[in-house]
């Protein structure tokens, strides 16, 4: 992944920016001013101007960000003085001042960008701090404790975050202080140890830095500012923003707010809350506090914080005080929101709102309540979820049998704070997880607890287990927001890095070893669980929000399916009809290959002596046909079972059939693998002569071996019965006659593989062209599809076939195609006495196609667009080929922006696909236009469908319910808001 910064596109000009307004104060903002003042500013000014109890501050806007990378890394003209002015604007309304030993005023400085990006940017606390001014906070609070504390926080803090130290440069003597003065927590230290050691991370500072630690208020805060700018193109960030597609020039907004301890004793603390549980989604005050601590206590998942109702018996007041307030904002925002608080001395004060992140079943959940409340509409709660959340709702989970009977395999058990069923190795590194990732091993990253810089690591992970921290430490939110299954604080394991294993009671884990983790229920496995598919039936929330999405929904939703069970499974997902079913996928079926193989290799003879008088052909053109003819007869019967099982599956829905689409050889081995073989038969062969002679089983071994490697000689030894053969031992009578036959069947497919075999298969003998060169196979399905329905129509059901043509690209192919067919499964139809009504279409899938679509609909009942094919021709990619040789390099490059083959390329590719609408609605007004590339799954891809006015989209079974969504809210964004 590229990590190199990039210049913001949007920069305002130097002089622009000096003029504009960088700076606001929370009573000048508002929750609409998100983009300007990022995501934390706009909920600080909103909550204030509610007269919510907020702490005074401003907010450097985002333009400021941006107009300082512009400048390069240069404070924009008159933003400092701006800075300036406001602390004494601040200073005014606390009383307070900053650097002012008798009343000190201390900040926050934090990062807060359009986008909630958590924990991935900066945030520095305390700041203002030095050693005249701790004397005030001493003399002002009468708790030494607690002022020592601060400032030991804020030079580690300050050290590591604005002057780019290491934690553990501070975390190591800290820990070695806990040690020495058998201090369990951080709070059974003195206010005399926590004196020195802030007196010796200063020097740390001064050793590492070669410059004292800075006392000078207003340079601490200049520092710190730059710091927040910085971060925005920080390492984790910029890898965050790539994972989660969120463009890099929206800058990061600074805000700067009077600090407000939780720090302070017993009646302080300081919680994260979420309005609603953000797993499940139940209407419950769910998060975390702890007294005496400060804010990142929390969210390091340092300590393991108290549930936020035990807050209820231990401060009452305030917590009916926050319980309101959190129910107010979640009236006011219309969402469940993310909270953040401190009680300063049993005084409560709010740092921040924003709408919370939530797991899949939450986010559905959530938004069927609230339209139940009448919080939100029933339109509103179809956008409120991410239709590409919906596919995690319907992923295998662990199998309860199978948990049942695991005994000693249960390591322990955490938080489960991400849910979902997670097997991989378990890797205690984030950069050796990436590794193992990119030799396709699935991991489960293992740490004591995450930090954003293992933020890369997670990214690689099938699932992350910690052994500290809270549901709302950093690995779980983080987790939750990609989809991720994650355990956390599973205090019972000892992970210890430098061995690379964790021990749970008497077992060890080492790295590489499989460990299973759920995050439904937070428990932990050794070895690997069996999963099971989970029950759409089950999802009861979901079914009511698809249900409000069918009813404003324009597009209808197909499935891809070439089995009854898959078909079956769509359906029950709520699919409106088959739009492709690929019927070579039957022919790969391994009982049906040989005799896929034998009409095969017999087509082009056969086809060739069937122009032929029958008293013209040779003995040989006669047994090619005899051959070819039988073996499709096999498959007509194969097919029409197989036919019938899908529109039994789907009686009264449509199901789109496509006739024979890939190169003949497809189904043959491959070339490379044929020579070898040839090569191998006819050498072993040669050096064991005739078995009778007496040759030296060595040297066949040894020749064997320098030729084709160990295996391949052993697997040929043993052809001559020579499985181990020792030294001196002669070669024995073999049969030979068996050898010889395996070869020439070889050699006779290696000819008829090279006689098919074309520089550029894609591009070749395939689709509506092969049925045209060997009628006879496109005939064969196109009776068996008749046969097929048919036979379900005399049960008493409704067969809607559609029998499809592929890659046409002139109309004279599709008109020619079905000129040979009409007449065959017309015969069929009339023989069975079967009302059944069927129609031919054509994929739409070939340029030519596409810009001609007006010709071709003259001969066509249907279009669909096979969007794959349709982006490989005119792109000129290979689908086979570019995804592993370049085109993620040109995704994480931005030579495109999205793989084309995943999001339909809207400005080329669906401009083929307007054109083709287009015109062939102009031939005929009701034509009906599908579309059943891998696309057809793809919300954004779907948006477009919707607007370019197809029919219908059609996608694999599981993705059913994610298109449902994706076309009720591309519906939605194009009309008027209403409420049914
Ligand atoms: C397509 O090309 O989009 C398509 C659906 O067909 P296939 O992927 O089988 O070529
Ligand atoms: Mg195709």
């Amino acid at each position: 992944m590229a990590t190199t910064a990039r210049k913001p596109r949007r920069t305002p000009s130097k002089a622009a920016a000096a003029k504009r307004k960088l700076i606001y104060t929370f009573s000048e903002g508002n929750a609409t001013m998100r983009a300007l003042l990022g995501g934390k500013g706009a909920g600080l000014a909103e909550m204030t101007n509610a007269g919510l109890p907020v702490p005074p501050g401003f907010t450097i806007t985002t333009e400021a960000c941006n107009a300082y990378y512009e400048a390069g890394k240069q404070l924009p003209d008159g933003l400092w003085d701006d800075v300036v002015g406001h602390m004494k604007g601040v200073e005014k309304e606390t009383g307070k001042g900053f650097g002012n030993p008798e009343n000190p005023l201390l900040v926050s400085v934090r990062s807060g960008a359009a986008f909630s990006m958590p924990g991935m940017m900066d945030t520095v606390l305390n700041l203002g701090l030095n050693p005249e001014t701790v004397q005030g906070l001493i003399r002002l609070t009468g708790n030494e404790r607690f002022a020592w504390d601060a400032w030991r926080r804020f030079v580690a803090m300050f050290g590591r975050i604005v002057l780019d130290l290491k934690a553990e440069d501070f975390d190591e003597p800290f820990d070695e202080l806990k040690k020495h003065a058998k201090a369990k927590l951080d709070t059974d230290l003195t206010a005399e140890q926590l004196r020195e050691i802030g007196e010796q991370f200063a020097q740390i500072v001064k050793k590492k830095t070669g410059e004292e630690f800075p006392t000078d208020p207003y340079r601490q805060l200049e520092l710190a500012v730059r710091a927040v700018f910085d971060s925005w193109f920080g390492k984790r960030a910029h890898d965050y923003r790539e994972f989660n597609k969120i463009p890099h020039d929206l800058g990061t907004a600074v805000n700067i707010v009077t600090m407000v301890f939780g720090n302070m004793g017993e009646d302080s603390g300081t919680g994260v809350a979420f309005t609603r549980d953000p797993n499940t989604g139940e209407k419950v005050l769910y998060g975390e506090y702890l007294t005496n601590a400060q804010g990142e206590d929390v969210v390091a998942g340092v300590r393991t914080p108290a549930k936020i109702s035990q807050m209820r018996d231990e401060m009452p007041e305030v917590y009916a005080q926050f319980e309101e307030i959190a129910q107010r904002l979640e009236r006011h925002y219309r969402d469940m929101q993310d909270l953040e608080f401190t009680i300063e001395g049993g005084k409560l004060y709010m740092l921040q709102t924003r709408s919370g992140k939530r797991t899949a079943p939450a986010a559905v959940k959530i938004a069927v309540d609230m339209a139940g409340e009448k919080l939100i509409t029933r339109d509103e709660a179809i956008q409120r979820v991410d239709p590409a959340q919906i596919v995690q709702l319907l992923l295998p989970r662990f199998d309860e049998a199978a948990k049942a009977t695991v005994g000693d395999r249960l390591l322990g058990k955490g938080l489960n704070a991400s849910p979902g069923a997670a097997v991989g190795q378990a890797v205690f590194d984030p950069d050796r997880a990436v590794a193992a990732k990119e030799a396709d091993n699935p991991v489960i990253l293992v740490r004591i607890e995450t930090s954003p810089d293992d933020v890369h690591g997670m990214l690689a992970a099938k699932g992350v287990l910690t052994a500290r921290g809270g549901a709302t430490s950093h690995a779980a939110v983080v987790a939750r927001s990609m989809g991720l299954p994650c355990v956390a604080g599973a205090e019972s394991l000892k992970i210890d890095y430098a061995k690379r294993e964790m021990r749970a009671g008497s077992v060890t884990v080492k790295e590489g070893d499989v460990i299973s983790i759920d995050g439904t229920t937070g428990e932990i496995f050794a070895g690997e669980l069996s999963t099971i598919e989970a029950r759409f039936e089950d999802e009861h929330d979901l079914a009511t929000l698809l249900g409000w999405a069918d009813k404003v929904r324009r597009l209808q939703v197909w499935a891809n399916a070439d089995y009854p069970r898959d078909a079956e499974r769509a359906r029950a997902f709520g699919a409106q009809g088959i739009g492709l079913c690929r019927t070579e996928h039957m022919f790969f079926e391994e009982d049906r290959l040989p005799t896929v193989r034998r009409m095969i290799l017999n087509a082009h003879a056969a086809t060739a002596a069937k122009h032929k008088d029958a008293k013209e052909r040779s003995a040989d053109e006669r047994e090619s046909v005899k051959v070819f003819d039988s073996a499709l007869a096999e498959l007509e019967k194969l097919q029409a079972d197989d036919f019938a099982g899908l529109f039994r599956a789907m009686d009264g829905l449509p199901v789109v059939i496509r006739l024979i689409d890939p190169p003949l050889h497809e189904f043959l081995p491959s070339h490379e693998e044929l020579i070898a073989d040839v090569t191998r038969l006819r050498t072993t062969l040669e050096l064991a002569g005739d078995g009778s002679l007496g040759v030296d089983a060595g040297l066949v071994q040894q020749g064997l071996v320098k030729l084709f490697g160990t295996k391949d000689a052993a697997r040929a030894m043993r052809k001559i019965g020579l499985s181990k053969p020792e030294p001196g031992l002669s070669v024995q009578a073999f049969d030979r006659a068996a050898l010889e036959r395996e070869l020439a069947e070889k050699e006779e497919l290696l000819h008829a593989v090279e006689a098919m075999r074309e520089q550029n298969p894609m591009l070749g003998l395939r689709g509506v062209r092969l049925g045209l060169m060997v009628p006879d196979i496109v005939k064969m399905q196109g009776r068996a599809i008749l046969a097929g329905a048919a036979r379900v129509a005399a049960e008493g059901k409704t067969p809607l076939p559609e029998i499809m043509i592929p890659l046409v690209g002139h109309v004279n192919e599709l008109r020619e195609t079905r000129d040979i067919l009409e007449a065959e499964v017309a015969r069929i139809v009339e023989t069975s006495g079967q009302q059944v009504t069927y129609r031919f279409g054509t994929m739409i899938e070939v340029p030519r196609g596409a810009l001609t679509a007006d010709e071709i609909a003259e001969h066509a009942g249907f279009f669909s667009f096979g969007t794959n094919d349709l982006t490989q021709m005119a792109f000129g990619y290979s689908r086979d080929d570019a995804e592993g040789k370049f085109l993620m390099q040109y995704v994480d490059r931005k030579i495109l922006p999205e793989n084309p083959f995943q999001v339909l390329d809207v400005a080329g590719i669906g401009q083929l696909v307007r054109i083709a609408v287009e015109k062939g609605r102009a031939t005929k007004p009701d034509l009906k236009i599908g579309i059943c590339g891998e696309h057809g799954g793809d919300p954004q891809s779907i948006a477009f469908c919707h607007e370019v006015g197809l029919n219908y989209v059609s996608c694999s079974p599981f993705r059913v319910p994610v298109a449902r969504l994706a076309a009720a809210q591309a519906a939605l964004s194009t009309t008027e808001t209403r409420d049914k």
